[in-house]
Parts: structure tokens; C-alpha cells; sequence
């Protein structure tokens, strides 16, 4: 019996134009990057488990309920990449290299897996281009990679419709004593907060602040207030941040309520948020994260960066509909007219190709009829097309035919590259 197998639930096929906008977008983060000078860093997709448990934490959604997790063959447990920062923290370490660069700047990109319910814009299989700062607390870097944020969003023309919220969410000290006192609180309100959170948020009771239930927020009115907790030095700290930002002109919202779904952040957190979209907003997140080497290996390497979903992203682009990404264009389409004249096709294509080797040539190895061909090879832009039949290798006389103008003629080898370069040079 036939099986119809399908992809995975959550995970996409990027095909024609949505891979065109896939690779614009990537193209772009990725020259910006380099021209801040910030270097590509690719780690495995698979890592330890061990690695994701330590570093983003228990009681975070990430490692409760979404983790892709199985024992290989040799009965190692292991995880598919959640999220990148982990495996790069864990290479930087690995490979010693802040012992030559006392700070690293990095970039990523590429696929993360979560077991989510999936929606718009939340898929399982998804891709996040990342930059990571490593090897300092300066209030500055966090300027820099605030800065790249903006550049990516203005090449792309999308800055008009995103708004960065930024918050301190304190030390981990800071925050573990505050989440003390909010359980307090929380612990008389029960029943009431259990009826609209059926898990245990008691773990990570920070996320309720991110609820949009009504009732909840309701009870969260009364609840102590993370930065009333906050330390001076943090307090002075995160002022400072924004007098920063100001000066640059960067337009920021004090969001009091974000902190972030991974327990590894510390002082600065920030999000870009999609204006037009009410859930799923969130286009790229980062902050602080100064213990996270610490945990992983004892090494105090304070950090910061972000991470861009890029789907969310093509949403946002896709939304705008004129977004500039260019479909590959074919400049020679070589069409033979039977089957016995394949093997002559591919060879002019390879001598052609040597010849001219920034051309693009396309053999149609369909079995249409040539004029259906030749009707899509109109549909397609293609600038010149090569018609290659038996009498053609005969006489070694090609028929060529220049789509824009619609002239067709017989040329000798050697006329045909004059017709090329004319043509394309
Ligand atoms: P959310 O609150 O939307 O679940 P998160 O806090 O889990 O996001 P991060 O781990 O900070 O997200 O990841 C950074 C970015 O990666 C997010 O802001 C978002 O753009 C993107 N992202 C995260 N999870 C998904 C997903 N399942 N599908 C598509 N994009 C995602
Ligand atoms: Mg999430």
C-alpha cells in the first residue's frame, strides 16, 4: 500500500518565493554583520542535553515542554538545538578563543526545533540569525548591537512598523529574591490565578506578568513590582542604558513586564515587536547574560546579544507586499528539439558556460512540446534561448532566438558567442 507521507506538523518547505525572501532577508543580516566586523560562528544542530538543561534552566517552557530529545545509539541523550545561544557559549569556551580576542562578536544563523503548539508564526522547525557579544558588561555593546538591530530593520524597510521595548530584569540574585516575594503574594491568591493557568506558575512566576488574560493581570495589579526590587546599581545601571539610547536618538519603551522566557538573562532584556500584529509579535529578542558561561563551566564571561526569528520576520515583509527580493533569472535556456541531440546540448551548455562563466543557462529537459517550452520560457524572462536539433549538429549551424525582440537566426559556433557577448556584455 502507497503511504502519502508528509512533512513534519510545524515544520515548513521553503520553496520559490518564500525562499527568494528566506535568502534576501539572511543575505542582508549577514552583510551588516560582517560589516560590523562580526564573525560567523556555525555549532551543531544536535547538542547534549545536559547543555540546554543547565544553560536556559528548569521551569522555563523551553525545557518543561519543548525540547526534540532522544537517546542516540550509543545511548547519549541528546536534543535538537532549542536556541543558539547555548551551543555558542559552549564553543567560545570550548576552543578557548576569548584567550587570543578578549571579546568575541559573533553571528549565527540557522534551524531551532521546539515542540510548540504550532500557529502563525510559531512553527517547530524555525530559523534564528543570532549575534552574540562575549566578553563584556559594557552598557556600550549593548548600544552596538541595539544599533545593528535598527540597521537591519531600516536596509529592510521594516523600522517603521517595529517598536523596541526594553526593561532590566536585575541580577539572578535580584530576581530570585523578588520571586520569593511574589509567590508570597501569589500563594493567597491561589485558587483564583490556578483557575485561568493550569500549570504550575509557581515555578516561574515572572511569566504571568506576560499574560494577556484579563483576570490575571488584574490580580498581578497588586502584586510587588519587580523593578520596586531592584537594586540602586541596577537601577543607575539601566538609567544609564537609556540615556545612551537617547542620545542616538533610539526610540525605546520601558516595558515593566517583560522578562524574557529563559532563565539565563540578567539586567538588559529587549524586544522588537511587530506594531501590526497583536500575538506573535515578538521579531527579535535578546539581553544580558553574564552568569551563563559561569553555570556552564565556571568561567565568568559576561555577554549579550539577540536572537532574530527570521520567519516572523518574512511575515512582517510579506505583509508589506513589496518587498525588493529578486527571482533568479534564466539568460539562456537551451531547448532540444529530440532526444538523441541531449548529450550535444549539455556539452555547448558546459563550453558555453566556460566561456562566459557569470551566465546563467538552463537546460529544459522537459518532454513538452518546443512551443510550450518557448511559452515559458517567455513567462520566465529568459533573454535568449538556444534551439539544439539533429540538423543543427549536422551542419553545426545553432538556431538562437533573442526573446526580447523576438529574432531568430542560424549562427555558426563561433557567431553564437558573438551573439552572446553582444547580447550580455
Ligand atoms: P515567544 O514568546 O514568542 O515564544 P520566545 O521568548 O520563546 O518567544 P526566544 O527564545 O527569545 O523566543 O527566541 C527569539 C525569537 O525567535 C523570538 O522573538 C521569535 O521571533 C523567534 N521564535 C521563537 N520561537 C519561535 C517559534 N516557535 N517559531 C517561530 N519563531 C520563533
Ligand atoms: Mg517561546
Amino acid at each position: 500500500m502507497k503511504k502519502n507521507i508528509k512533512s513534519i506538523k510545524g515544520m515548513n518547505d521553503y520553496i520559490d518565493k518564500k525562499l527568494h525572501l528566506y535568502n534576501y532577508v539572511i543575505e542582508i543580516c549577514k552583510n551588516i554583520l560582517n560589516k560590523y566586523c562580526y564573525k560567523e560562528i556555525k555549532t551543531p544542530i544536535i547538542e547534549q542535553t545536559d547543555l540546554f538543561k543547565i544553560s536556559i534552566g528548569n521551569n522555563t517552557d523551553i525545557i518543561d515542554q519543548e525540547m526534540y530529545s532522544f537517546y542516540d545509539k550509543g545511548g547519549k541523550h541528546l536534543t535538537l538545538r532549542p536556541e543558539g545561544t547555548s551551543g555558542c557559549i559552549r564553543s567560545v569556551i570550548e576552543h578557548n578563543l576569548l584567550y587570543k580576542d578578549k571579546i568575541q562578536k559573533l553571528w549565527y544563523f540557522g534551524p531551532m526545533y521546539r515542540h510548540e503548539n504550532t500557529q502563525k508564526g510559531r512553527y517547530r522547525e524555525f530559523h534564528q540569525f543570532g549575534v552574540e557579544s562575549i566578553g563584556t558588561n559594557s552598557i556600550y555593546i549593548e548600544l552596538e548591537i541595539i544599533l545593528i538591530t535598527i540597521k537591519i530593520w531600516n536596509v529592510l524597510g521594516v523600522s517603521r512598523h517595529l517598536k523596541l521595548e526594553i526593561n532590566s530584569i536585575g541580577s539572578i540574585k535580584e530576581r530570585e529574591i523578588y520571586k520569593n516575594k511574589l509567590n508570597t503574594f501569589l500563594d493567597s491568591k491561589h485558587n483564583y490565578i490556578k483557575k485561568y493557568y493550569k500549570k504550575n506558575y509557581k515555578k516561574n512566576p515572572l511569566r504571568l506578568f506576560e499574560s494577556k488574560n484579563s483576570n490575571i493581570k488584574k490580580v498581578l495589579k497588586l502584586a510587588p513590582l519587580l523593578h520596586k526590587n531592584l537594586s540602586k546599581k541596577t537601577l543607575l545601571r539601566f538609567k544609564h542604558l537609556c540615556n545612551v539610547l537617547k542620545k542616538f536618538k533610539i526610540k525605546y519603551y520601558i516595558n515593566k513586564n517583560l522578562v524574557r522566557g529563559l532563565s539565563y538573562y540578567n539586567d538588559t532584556v529587549f524586544e522588537w515587536k511587530n506594531l501590526s500584529l497583536n500575538k506573535k509579535n515578538t521579531v527579535c529578542a535578546g539581553g544580558r547574560y553574564d552568569k551563563l558561561a559561569y553555570i556552564l563551566n565556571g568561567k565568568k564571561i559576561p555577554s549579550f546579544g539577540f536572537a532574530i526569528g527570521i520567519e516572523r520576520l518574512i511575515i512582517l515583509i510579506n505583509n508589506l507586499k513589496k518587498n525588493k527580493t529578486k527571482k533568479t533569472t534564466i539568460d539562456i535556456e537551451i531547448i532540444f528539439l529530440d532526444n538523441e541531440t541531449i548529450l550535444e546540448s549539455i556539452s555547448i551548455s558546459e563550453k558555453i558556460r566556460k566561456k562566459f562563466p557569470t551566465l546563467k543557462i538552463f537546460i529544459n529537459f522537459s518532454n513538452e512540446r518546443t512551443k510550450k517550452k518557448l511559452k515559458k520560457s517567455y513567462e520566465n524572462k529568459v533573454k535568449m534561448v538556444l534551439f539544439i536539433g539533429k540538423q543543427e549538429i549536422e551542419y553545426k549551424c545553432y538556431s538562437i532566438k533573442n526573446l526580447k525582440n523576438k529574432e531568430q537566426k542560424q549562427c555558426t559556433y563561433k557567431e553564437l558567442i558573438k551573439e552572446i557577448s553582444k547580447l550580455f556584455f
